[in-house]
């Protein structure tokens, strides 16, 4: 009788790699979520005009510096329309943050 189906070291090697490079996209997708004025995941994340997303209190804080002429604070580029909420940027730090845990655990 053959051993327990799924029970073969090459497939649990690939396994392996697999989550590592889930892994490695999860850290990229970190990255890309988070404020480039706090370095902290965007809370409350607001999108300006050039494409650009920060923290809505980290927006309102740059755009106190100069009520004259608002830009972006990463690329500088003019701001004239008001800021939009970016609920999906928000949402996909909630599911990356839950699929890095899920990971964690599945680990140990
Ligand atoms: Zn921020
Ligand atoms: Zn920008």
């Amino acid at each position: 009788m053959n051993a327990a189906a799924g029970y073969e070291p090459g497939a649990r090697d690939g396994s392996a790699g697999l989550l590592q490079s889930i892994e490695t996209s999860l850290e990229d997708l970190r990255s890309l979520i988070t404020c480039r004025i706090c370095v902290r995941p965007l809370y409350e994340p607001y999108t300006i005009e050039c494409g650009h997303t920060f923290c809505y209190s980290c927006l309102r804080q740059w755009f106190d510096r100069d009520r004259t002429k608002k830009t972006c604070p990463d690329c500088r580029s003019d701001v004239i329309r008001q800021p939009a909420p970016a609920y999906l940027v928000g949402l996909l730090y909630q599911n990356a943050s839950t699929v890095t845990d899920l990971l964690f655990r599945y680990e140990k």
